[in-house]
Parts: C-alpha cells; structure tokens; sequence
C-alpha cells in the first residue's frame, strides 16, 4: 500500500482562476508522483517526480513562478529526503535554475555535503550538467508585481511532497521562491531539515510551508516527527497542535503535509487556505 500528499503552499488562495490553477497544478503533481508509487517505484523517486510539476507551473510560488528578493532576483530554495537512510540534499538561494529539486536531489546522490547554497549550489549544478540560465529570464509578471506591492498577494505557494512506498520507506521534497522582498541571502525553512523539510522511516516525512522564519525558529518539523514517534494520538490532532504552537510561540503562521511510518496521512493549517491532494492505492483526494 503506498501513500502521497501534496501541496501547493498556505496562504489566502483568492480568486476562482486561482483556486482552479492551484487545483490542477497539484493534480499535475499527484500524479506524476502517483505514477512511480503504482509501478513500484520509491517514495524518493515519487516525491522527486511529484515536485517536478509543481515546480513549473508558473501559479506556485516555487521554480519559475518564484517570489522576488528585494533586488528582484528569484533566489530558491528545494530539500529531498529520504526516510530509509536519512540521505538527504538540499539547496539554498539558488539562481537560474527552472528545476530546483533536481539540483537538491543531485546533492543527494552526490552524497559529500547536504546542503549547498548561491554560487556554490550553481556551479554545483553547472558541473553536473543541470541547466541553469539567466535568473531574470524565468521571472513572471505575477512576480514582478508581487515585489512592486510587497505583499503576497494572500498566496504564498510553495510546493511539497510526502510519500510512502510500497515496501513502507518515506522520503520528502519541498521547493519555493522564499517570501517576496527578502533580504538578499534570506533562506527560509524549506532547505534546513527539521525546520520545513525531514523525512525519517521511525516516524514519517512531513514537508512544511508558511512563515518560514517561524519554522526555523521552532524546529518544527523534527519537533513534529519526534513527537509522532511517541505520540499515539489523533494524527492531525498531533499536526495542529504542533502549527498552533508554531503560531503562539512566534505570531508565524502556516501548514504542514504528513506521512507517518504505518501509512497515515494528514495535513492542515494555520493560514485561510492551502492547496492539497493525496492519494493511496484505495482512494484519492483534494
Ligand atoms: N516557507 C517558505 C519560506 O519561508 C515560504 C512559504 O512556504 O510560503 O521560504
């Protein structure tokens, strides 16, 4: 039996043409990510595959649809977890690159550091053959008009996944443009394990999106997983109580994906809306 969430940010999704492209990006996502879990293949590759769609359609706030810094630069951030071995790869403030998570997942496989961040992460990806181009040339309009307000626009978008194999491994990947008008090197939660991003197979895989200074400051995925392993309670009881501690300790808001190590899914948020789809091999949903 195999499972897979995934989302496509917290936030305010406003707006029916909104709401519907969310709708289908992470539609996209499940099933390129379903596809591998049903011939067999594993979570890692799933969540590879799962992110890759997310990644480019342009409504997410991930790949070339990314939230500008404050210089106008689409600096991202992308993580890949596998819960079997704890290998991991991760990149930060990355420019250029359409495909972040292929990056991260080529410092997986490189296996030496896990995470690498700006100039270091693109000549990484540059020596791996991993296109990267000009880092204005992906910039949307959307985005731009987003840097020009300094707001979010009520939707935020990062992307991520978790999944669990049929043979009962986790694995994670999460990517986003960071928060619009940041600091130039700002890196968020997304790239650092066990704030936004970790997957384990004692206890399962979640992927985080929201205030990303929040998570970091929290810890809040390792708090999460390590409590799931002791903590038999209510799943999504568990995950909200979690985010609501995130929020009262901080003021940050935001939303969590979850695969535990016995194949329960769960998700919510502390933000209006956050765009998420999931399947097993019985069901699937949004
Ligand atoms: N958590 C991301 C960050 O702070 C943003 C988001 O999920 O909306 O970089």
């Amino acid at each position: 039996m195999y499972q897979l969430i995934v989302h496509g940010g917290a936030g305010t999704i406003a707006g029916e043409d909104h709401q519907a492209a969310h709708r289908l990006g992470a539609e996209l996502g499940l099933a390129a990510g379903e596809a591998v879990l049903r011939a067999g293949g594993s979570a890692l590759d799933a969540v590879h595959a799962a992110v890759r769609p997310l990644e480019a359609a342009l409504c997410f706030n991930a790949g070339p649809g990314s939230q500008l810094d404050e210089d106008g630069y689409p600096a991202m951030d992308a993580a890949i977890m596998a819960g079997r071995d704890l290998r991991a790869g991760a990149v930060a403030a990355l420019c250029g690159s359409a495909q972040p998570i292929n990056v991260a997942r080529a410092v997986l496989e490189d296996g030496r550091h896990v995470l690498l961040a700006g100039a270091g992460a693109a000549r990484f990806a540059r020596e791996r053959g991993l296109p990267l181009g000009d880092p204005l040339a992906h910039v949307t309009p959307a985005a731009r008009a987003r840097l020009a307000k300094r707001r979010a626009e009520g939707s935020r978008g990062t992307v991520g996944a978790v999944a669990r194999d049929v043979s009962g491994h986790v694995a994670v990947a999460t990517s986003t443009g960071g928060t619009v008008g940041r600091r130039v090197g700002r890196i968020g939660d997304s790239p650092v394990l066990g704030a936004g991003t970790l997957a384990d197979d004692r206890s399962g895989a979640v992927s985080a999106t929201g205030d990303g200074e929040a998570f970091l400051r929290t810890a809040f995925a390792a708090r999460l997983l390590v409590r799931l392993e002791r903590d038999r309670g209510t799943l999504h009881e568990v995950l909200m109580d979690e985010l609501h501690e995130v929020w009262r300790r901080t003021g940050g808001r935001g939303g969590a994906i979850v695969v535990t190590a016995d194949g329960r899914l769960a998700w919510g948020h502390t933000t209006a809306d956050m765009t998420v789809a999931w399947a097993t091999e019985a069901s699937r949903g949004a």
